[in-house]
């Protein structure tokens, strides 16, 4: 049942307490405020829900804030730092037996029941007496437990996870402990997306100022508009919430933005690019604009920091730190400034390269490349790195500068070394010719297309945005052939015949952000050769789970209940025909169709997606936008299509 606000203001720590050090915010007051986002699946609602309840940390316990706030998104530090929620079903399910006194049996039973060992969990507590009360779970205690449990590794680990576990299980209250096993698992799915957080998060703060009290609907309107864009802003610069949330609570949201500027050391979340199906598409969204084409090189995205200290540091478009497989491009980066440059932050691509033939080799070549532990001597794969863009120089960040600044500070401050660091070849033209010839010259060498990007009217450096100022042109958009989709591999059907001993087909989903849930959008088979199933066999059969997540949404139709379900870990670049209505496939329903949803048809795999995590798979937004997208200019026609598993 929802619980009602005053209930949870009931179990707050009251203003008096508050400068008490005992003053923690009840994790209870947090799980209430779960079960109300839960509850709705309106966003403004969530919002309300969200901005409520933060309006009373900040006045009671403003310590805990930052706390909270990972809770909600279910993380235990800023992104990049890579430390995962993700404890195995067999653990959590140990814990929970060990907890509750269960039989293991009859709660697997359950969990495939409900799919959701969460509820499994609450329920089963329910029925649990305890002796003596523990003391009630507070928001820094569940926080800091977690913390611990994912930096738990070497021998007996598991134990002690259990063992941590089972002591916050057995202090859990009503539905703490579902959302304790929720987090843990990995996914708190009650419909929460960070966009919400940011913007509750912005919205506490103005109402809680007295100022705004006395201000009219209007202006009051205004003012959480503008305090929103202002922190949604900051957080692309500086993702962190541990230097965000202290900045706020010391300078209020106005000032924000003077205290909390990119840095590097901190990697943002890079700008992305719209496709486009022509060069004339192009031609029309940059009229009268000057614009630059460059080579869309096919590596690995890096961004390159150098710090005031002189350390450098690379990261993955996925935030990941590449430091540990790039020490051959940390060795070269301080021969690739001039001597008065002391930081910055570089957007480049790292591409394989043939030191003998001087030129860029295919993507599979650097998929090949170690991951982990690599020794500057030990390299095999040589990578050359192409640097696009410049964010941050010499002590300030230049993300609001236009391209063509970014640019001239680039080529004055900067040096190319032969096959290690290179400027994006480029070239400014409007006229059509000349830009096809230069898209069959980046072709031929190796490249994916161009991206085409304005130079000096819109033209700053959005961090996170697929912005239309960046437009990408592939091949295979103009030879009709599609885009590609990044979807997350979920089931796998076993192979008969010569694929036996592997999965011989798979299932593949889509991620919606808003519902935190992966929808499936096709089974495929194609695309893979003996070596890859053998692979892609030896990866998922350690993943397998023993029935589907309850945020997977999948239809009961028996063609697409695959013989194994995976745990979402891994994406794959997929390409197909064209895009179609489906009846049995969930992916974007209800954006194009009500009760439908979209599937590909003859897709096929092209190759594993490490640099993206599962929830940076394409969106069902994006799926909604490329079916779309295609009826406007059709190219094969999009009927649904009953026999499109
Ligand atoms: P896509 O992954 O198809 O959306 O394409 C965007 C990716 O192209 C970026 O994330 C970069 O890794 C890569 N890329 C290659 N060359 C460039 C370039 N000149 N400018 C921007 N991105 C580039």
């Amino acid at each position: 049942m929802t619980q009602t606000p005053t209930a949870m203001a009931q179990r707050m720590p009251t203003a008096t307490t508050s400068r008490s050090p005992r003053n923690r915010v009840p994790y209870a007051a947090l799980c209430e405020t779960f079960v109300q986002i839960e509850a709705t699946t309106k966003r403004l609602e969530i919002t309300d829900i969200l901005t409520k309840f933060f309006q009373r940390v900040i006045s009671l316990s403003p310590s805990n804030l930052t706390q909270c706030i990972y809770l909600c998104i279910n993380r235990i530090g800023p992104e990049y730092e890579g430390r995962e929620l993700h404890v195995g079903d067999s653990i959590l399910m140990k814990a929970v037996v060990e907890a509750t006194g269960r039989n293991l049996q009859a709660l697997k039973a359950d969990v495939v029941e409900h799919g959701d060992l969460g509820t499994v969990a609450e329920q089963s507590r329910g029925k649990q007496r305890t002796l003596a009360t523990p003391q009630p779970l507070t928001v820094p205690q569940v926080f800091d437990t977690l913390k611990t449990i994912s930096e738990i590794t070497g021998t007996s680990s598991q134990k002690r996870k259990i063992d941590l576990i089972r002591k916050m299980l057995v202090a859990c209250r009503e539905n703490e402990a579902k959302y304790i096993i929720r987090s843990l698992a990995g996914t708190l799915r009650i419909g929460l997306a960070e966009q919400t957080v940011l913007q509750s998060l912005a919205r506490a703060f103005v109402l809680n100022d007295s100022e705004t009290r006395k201000m009219s609907k209007d202006k009051l309107e205004n003012e959480l508009a503008s305090a929103t864009a202002i922190v949604k802003q900051v957080y692309t610069e500086l993702p962190t919430y541990d230097q965000i949330v202290p900045a706020l609570l010391e300078h209020g949201v106005h000032h924000l933005p003077e205290h909390c500027k990119l840095t590097p050391g901190i990697p943002l979340k890079p700008m992305l690019a719209h496709p486009t199906k022509s060069l004339t598409e192009v031609l029309d969204r940059f009229e009268n604009m000057t614009f630059s084409c460059e080579y869309k090189y096919d590596g690995e995205r890096a961004q390159i920091h150098r710090l005031e200290d002189g350390s450098v540091m690379i990261f993955s478009r996925n935030s990941e730190n590449l430091s540990v497989k790039y020490p051959d491009i940390i060795a070269r980066v301080p021969a690739i400034s001039k001597p008065d440059v002391t930081s910055f932050v570089l957007d480049c691509e790292a591409v394989a390269w043939d030191r003998e033939k001087k030129c860029i080799l295919p993507f599979q070549v650097l998929s090949t490349r170690k991951k982990k532990d690599v020794t500057a001597e030990e390299v095999k794969i040589q990578v050359c790195v192409f640097v696009f863009d410049l964010l941050y120089f010499n002590g300030k960040p230049v993300t609001g500068e236009p391209l063509k600044t970014r640019r001239q500070l680039l080529e004055e401050n900067f040096i190319e070394i032969e096959g290690g660091f290179h400027f994006s070849k480029s070239m400014e033209s409007s006229n059509v010719e000349e830009i096809q010839t230069f898209l069959n010259e980046a072709i031929v060498g190796n490249c994916e297309g161009l991206m085409v990007k304005t130079l000096e009217k819109e033209a700053s450096y959005e961090p996170s945005k697929r912005s239309r100022n960046w437009l990408k042109v592939k091949k295979d958009y103009l030879s009709g052939l599609g885009d590609s989709l990044d979807l997350v591999v979920i089931g796998g059907w076993y192979g008969r015949g010569k694929r036996t001993g592997t999965y011989g087909a798979y299932l593949l989903a889509c991620y919606d952000e808003d519902r935190e849930e992966y929808q499936s959008i096709c089974k495929m088979g194609t695309g893979f050769d003996d070596e890859s199933l053998a692979g892609h066999y030896k990866f998922l059969s350690e993943h397998t789970i023993e029935a589907p997540k309850n945020y997977y949404n999948i239809s009961d139709n028996p063609n697409v209940r695959p013989d194994v379900w995976f745990d979402a870990v891994q994406v794959w670049e997929v390409k197909c025909a064209d895009l179609s209505i489906s009846p049995v496939h969930r992916a974007a329903m209800g954006l194009v169709a009500e009760d439908k949803g979209i599937s590909l048809r003859f897709p096929r795999f092209i190759r594993i997606r490490d640099d993206k995590g599962p929830s940076d798979a394409t969106s069902a937004a994006q799926v909604a936008e490329m079916y779309q997208s295609q009826n406007i200019n059709p190219v094969h026609g999009n009927k649904s299509r009953d026999d499109d598993f």
